[in-house]
């Protein structure tokens, strides 16, 4: 039997049990491209809106559980991807807005409704009788015909629920039910340890020469705080959740930096009521034993079976071959700090407080650059249109027209519609670019419709930004950072335009976490091309292009110091690795925190970079990325790296194949773009570069290889 080939029969269901929907929201708003209609919405729509549309949902899945016929691809698994389409209506409008233009009233109905959204996920995704129908359909997928797309689908919904617990005895449920909860106490507490240890390992000083260095305005704020902590006279240096302390390169008083990186290092492992590393100890342990629960070796196994990379020994392997040129420019960069340590009239070898100070002087001397030389050829509109949007033209023939008929949220937000490379429409986007109170900080995509061949609509896709915006009058000028992140944040709409999905929960950016990152920093490539730079990059008073040893500035000053940089990622990523890839009985021999130490240390140790030099950007005892949150970043935090690795890798292949060329771009856009999530990333990246991705690049691209003699 094909049962790919049929389409959802919601109609013999008991289309009478589920509820009529009713508001702005029941529908695909009636605006082209089925936009949001701003002037229709008032913030009083949600709860009611969001309360109808799960009840809508469940009584579309009840439908599909009480479906008398026998469980086939269409019925169960189509009718599961097609149900809750008013409650993605809801969401992705709500939640656009809570992001970028929130309110009081949107925030007391984000904070009551969040909850209620995941509860009523996990009630179908944990629904016994539901399930019973999904395994019945998987368990005949080899006898199915099906497209690729098809099949993946059928391999996620399954995939996902028994990650969720499907697949458990009753007696095994109760038993995750209980590490859950038990893990959602001790990761509470990690959290509550580390801020009360941050906060009383700040470094008081009673002498103000120790300080010096320091800005008057600084020494005035570590006044004030020591005030604000009882000890006024004092001087009080709040710490930062990293291992190195922002104020470390001003400290001129050596001891003072000592004191100051010991008070942060140590933070959290001094033995007393905030210790963290018992906590850790446990929480290593009861994920190792929740992943045996589910068959799998270890925490990382089971948080990893949807990423590119799969499994923490892939992961791995891959930090590990960094390590040679990482470690031998961490001997580097230290020689060459040491130099500067006795041109500076020091008797001492650097360590890691010393660090900061002077590669911030090295970097000072050799890659200043003074971003108010480089501002004025950067106008907001110009990176856009011109630069921007003008590769997307060069890579992949899109055309844009600025357009004023459709409602937006603020009068900062522009729209444009999107025009294929056979002059078709493409989608329709939306720019909010600037800082504002309501706005949560950082920069952003996401879709207000889904591209989807099913419902057929097409996509429309939203950039937020946070730059800081000039006064009326001025000029929108930005930051060669901001250009780069305009960039990057177009580099997931392309992605999200070129979907060519039928299903839109596999459509676009819908990819694994070690994999969505990767086609936005691609796209940031051509913020410095020379032809797009030229085109884009003029002075707003002048028109003069901008000079070209400004960009080499900017280039060189990225390969500055990355032996640290990176190193200290890098270690702290394989530390989340190795703590979630021990097996329960492993992470139960850890049972108190000298082991957790030895643990740490040994494993840093065996990766063979200057650890003591270099420590990781975060230890172990206030990771708060991994120990604070049931979820959260573990067995994730080598996502950043993965993904940088990809980018590079990408960006090799286009300079080997000449570049900004539309072949290039087709090529790019047929091989990644425009797959979603639909096959086997490797296999992705295969097809794109004609091999398997490569370290290389990335190393070269920090700096990462013997300086040029
Ligand atoms: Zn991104």
């Amino acid at each position: 039997m094909n049962t790919a080939s049929e389409l959802p029969d919601t109609q013999t269901t008991a289309d009478a049990a589920i509820p009529q929907a009713t508001g702005y929201f029941a529908s695909r708003s009636d605006l082209p491209f089925h936009a949001p209609d701003f002037t229709r919405i008032s913030d009083d729509d949600y709860a009611p809106a969001f309360a109808q549309a799960m009840a809508i949902q469940n009584a579309e899945i009840a439908a599909i559980v009480n479906n008398p016929a026998a469980p086939t691809f269409a019925n169960t698994i189509v009718a599961m991807e097609t149900s809750g389409q008013m409650l993605s209506r809801v969401a992705t409008v709500f939640f656009a807005l809570t992001g970028a233009n929130t309110n009081d009233t949107l925030k007391a109905i984000d904070a009551d409704i969040s909850p209620k959204l995941s509860a009523h996920g996990d009630a179908i995704t944990l629904n016994p009788e539901l399930f019973a129908r999904v395994q019945a359909v998987y368990d005949k997928r080899a006898a199915m015909s099906m497209t690729p797309e098809d099949a993946k689908l059928l391999e996620e919904t399954y995939d996902s629920m028994v990650h969720a617990g499907a697949k458990l005895t009753p007696a095994q449920k109760e038993q995750v039910k209980a590490i859950n909860t038990r893990l959602s106490t001790i990761t509470t507490e990690f959290s509550q340890r580390l801020v009360q240890a941050t906060k009383d390992n700040a470094l008081v000083v009673e002498d103000k020469a120790m300080l010096a260095g320091l800005s008057d305005a600084e020494i005035e704020s570590a006044a004030k705080t020591a005030t604000s902590r009882g000890v006024d006279g004092k001087y009080v240096i709040a710490l930062q959740n990293t291992t190195q302390q922002p104020l470390l390169p001003s400290m001129e008083n050596r001891d003072a930096r000592e004191k100051l990186f010991m008070a942060g290092f140590h933070r959290a492992d001094k033995g007393d009521a905030n210790d963290t590393r018992t906590l850790i100890a446990e929480v290593a342990k009861l994920r190792a034993q929740k992943a045996a629960l589910f068959g799998l070796p270890d925490w990382a196994s089971y948080v990893m079976y949807d990423r590119m990379a799969k499994n923490p020994k892939t992961a791995l392997d891959f930090m590990q071959q960094m390590v040679p040129a990482l470690a031998a420019t961490q001997r580097r960069e230290a020689a060459m700090l040491n130099t500067e340590i006795k041109a500076d009239g020091g008797n001492y070898e650097v360590q890691p407080w010393d660090w900061d100070r002077y590669a911030e002087k090295v970097r000072k001397a050799k890659y200043d650059l003074d971003e108010s030389a480089t501002r004025p050829y950067f106008q907001v509109d110009r990176v856009l249109e011109d630069g921007v949007l003008f590769a997307a033209n060069k890579l992949y023939g899109l055309t844009f027209k600025k357009r004023t008929d459709l409602p937006v949220y603020h009068p900062d937000v522009t729209t444009y519609t999107v025009f294929d490379r056979d002059g078709s429409e493409l989608g329709l986007f939306y720019f909010d670019p600037f800082q504002r109170d309501n706005k949560r900080g950082g920069a952003w995509m996401s879709n207000y419709v889904d591209q989807s061949h099913l419902y057929g609509t097409k996509p429309v896709i939203y950039n937020v930004l946070n730059i800081p915006k000039a006064p009326d009058g001025e000029p929108k000028l930005v930051s060669f950072d901001n250009v780069e992140t305009m960039f990057h944040e177009f580099g997931h709409a392309l992605h999200g335009f070129f979907a060519n999905q039928k299903y839109s929960s596999l459509s676009g950016t819908a990819t694994a976490r070690d994999f969505v990152e990767y086609p936005s920093q691609v796209n940031e490539m051509w913020a410095a091309d020379p032809v797009i730079l030229a085109n884009y990059a003029k002075h707003y008073k002048t028109g003069a292009q901008i000079p070209a040893e400004l960009i080499q500035k900017i280039d060189a000053a990225s390969k500055f110091n990355q032996g640290y940089a990176l190193g200290e990622v890098v270690e702290a990523a394989l530390l989340d690795m190795k703590w979630h890839s021990l097996s329960a009985p492993q992470a139960a021999a850890i049972d108190t925190p000298e082991k957790v130490n030895v643990f740490e240390r040994k494993s840093l140790q065996e990766l063979g970079l200057e650890i003591d030099l270099v420590p990781p950007r975060y230890r172990s005892s206030y990771f708060s990325h991994i120990f604070s949150d049931p979820t959260g970043y573990s067995a994730g935090y080598y996502s950043y790296l993965w993904t940088e690795m990809l980018d590079r890798d990408s960006r090799a292949w286009f300079r080997a194949n000449g570049g900004l060329t539309r072949a290039n771009g087709d090529h790019y856009r047929d091989t990644v773009l425009s797959r979603g999530g639909t096959m086997d990333y490797f296999q992705m990246f295969q097809n794109f570069a004609g091999r398997q991705p490569n370290v290389q690049p990335m190393l070269e691209a920090r700096g990462l290889t013997e300086p040029k003699k």
